[in-house]
């Protein structure tokens, strides 16, 4: 594999056509009310791949409303939680069937490795959807023994429509982890999809319809925040929101919720996560998965290990071994086998990521390897490492979202559980150590909704998901994503009934 030469190759041609560029509502493909459209690009030449139909306020009502009847007069919340649950397991069937298309579609809008889409993103897609189908028919309410002469119960219902609003960085997933949960649990849904990627959440929701679930009960709005997704946001008959992005996003969101209709708000924001490399470390693992958990995706995960601790006493070998790794990192087409990293989303991302490693330059940080575009054309960045990073440097501080390692030394561990905890995220961690006080000491301590241990970037199904402080509301996937979208309600009925 040689990179330089792959990212001037002639781009591979995707196996796939794109069908479908329309707002999908009421289980219809339409065009959007006023007509408009917008290009979605392709990261590897910035050039046009398809034309998409742009929603606006309008499109979102059409959409609510025909959420809103298809959960006040449809079959959807009515259906027993097993014929729900069949329906999701045939959708599950459909995109496992349809792996290498969905996984084209995204790695063409998206710019991720094939591989990557096709063995670990859309099987992750069919998990989840198979996962939320098992527990459509096993939620249910307690009976409570209050205190007095009376039968107390609890019922779990469906709280309505919900609106979601995902991002680009991982387009099929962040699509399942909405509309598994929601569906399973008997709700309508109406999810906007981020701008830069549209295509593989129109294709995957089209699967669904096929599967059987009825019209209105998941509808597909493309388009852009300032418009489609403030409409969403704030609209009075949207009963709960669900939103993955940037925590300023998020706090706008939150606003429009509250100003609106005072609907819930779960929320998956940014991080800014710590990997602490500990002074047992084997160092050849540390670097490698230290290398996995900042690059994976591009560097264009919300978890990244973006701010890596090295132990004083292993500092300088895992350095020099960083460096190696990202030098052979294979960067190039990512419909090219082998390929390990795309370009990054759009030029918008490309600047920003290039601004910051400026700044970690100027800030007097050492740079160790990259820095760089990679080629002439696309949105390709050299894999870059970073030695010597302070904790007020903007690297160690900003979200990056981009293919940018910063490394830090530290000597102790209460001082690196300081500085770890010393930022307004708190995503994830991680941490790699042999001895087991240390990995105790350190999970105890960290404040993240995620601390992997010798492992990172595990997100299973079944494994919750979400953030302390500025990360975010809420978890997302395993059992704990399913409170998002249950309303609990008490019944009370006397023993012996005084009007008997
Ligand atoms: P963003 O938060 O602006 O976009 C996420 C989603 O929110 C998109 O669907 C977008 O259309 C929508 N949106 C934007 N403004 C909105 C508004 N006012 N009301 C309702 N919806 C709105 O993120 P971005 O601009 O695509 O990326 C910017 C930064 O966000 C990145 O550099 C990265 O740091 C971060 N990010 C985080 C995640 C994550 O998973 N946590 C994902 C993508 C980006």
């Amino acid at each position: 594999y040689s990179t330089a030469a792959a990212v001037e190759e002639q781009p591979i041609k995707p196996t796939v056509q794109v069908d479908h560029t329309q707002l999908l509502i009421d289980g219809k493909f339409v065009d959007a009310a006023s007509g408009k459209t917008f290009p979605t690009l392709d990261p590897r030449t910035g050039e046009v791949i398809a034309h998409v139909a742009e929603g606006h306020a309008e499109d979102v009502d059409r959409a609510v409303a025909a959420a809103r009847q298809a959960f006040d007069h449809g079959p959807w919340p009515k259906m027993t939680a097993y014929e729900r649950q069949r329906i999701l397991l045939r959708a599950a069937d459909l995109i496992e069937k349809h792996n290498d298309e969905l996984a084209a579609l995204e790695t063409w809008d998206n710019g991720k490795p094939f591989e990557q889409s096709a063995k670990t993103e859309v099987p992750m897609l069919v998990r989840l959807i198979r996962y939320y189908a098992g527990w459509a028919d096993k939620i249910h309410g307690l009976t409570i023994p209050a205190d007095g002469p009376h039968h107390v119960q609890t019922l779990h219902e469906p709280i309505g429509v919900a609106g979601q609003i995902i991002p680009w960085n991982f387009p099929l997933l962040m699509f399942g982890w909405k509309v598994g949960p929601a569906l399973a649990c008997g709700n309508t849904v109406v999810l906007k999809t981020a701008e830069q990627t549209p295509l593989s959440a129109l294709y995957a929701a089209k699967l669904f319809h096929e599967a059987g679930l009825p019209p209105g009960v998941l509808n597909i709005v493309s388009g852009f925040g300032a418009t489609a997704g403030a409409a969403l946001a704030s609209h009075m008959d949207v009963d709960k929101l669900a939103f993955t992005g940037s925590t300023d996003t998020g706090k706008a969101v939150l606003q429009l919720a509250a100003k609106s209709n005072l609907k819930p708000v779960t929320l998956e924001l940014g991080g800014k996560s710590p990997f602490i490399v500990c002074e047992d470390a084997d160092v050849d693992q540390a670097v490698e998965l230290a290398h996995s958990a900042l690059f994976f995706n591009q560097g264009q995960c919300c978890c990244a290990g973006s701010r890596t601790f090295v132990h004083e006493s292993v500092y300088d070998e895992f350095v020099e071994k960083a460096k190696a790794r990202a030098l052979k990192r294979a960067v190039g087409d990512p419909f090219k086998s082998g390929t390990e990293q795309g370009p990054q989303i759009d030029s918008k991302q490309f600047e920003k990521i290039l601004k910051y490693i400026k700044s970690g330059v100027e800030n007097g940080a050492t740079l160790e390897t990259g820095g760089e575009r990679l080629g002439s054309k696309g949105f390709y960045i050299q894999p870059t490492v970073f030695s010597n990073v302070q904790d007020d440097h903007l690297i160690a501080k900003e979200e990056i979202f981009g293919p940018v390692q910063s490394i830090l030394k530290f000597k102790d561990l209460g001082e690196v559980i300081q500085r770890a905890n010393n930022t307004e995220y708190g995503l994830a961690a991680g941490i790699f150590t042999k001895n087991i006080d240390t990995a105790n000491t350190l999970t105890r301590a960290l404040k993240v909704g995620s601390v992997w241990v010798n492992c990172f970037d595990i997100l299973d199904a079944a494994i919750p998901f979400g953030g302390y402080k500025m990360s975010g509301h809420g978890r997302e996937k395993g059992e704990y994503s399913l409170k998002n979208y249950l309303q609990v309600k008490a019944v009370v009925i006397p023993l012996k009934n005084p009007a008997w």
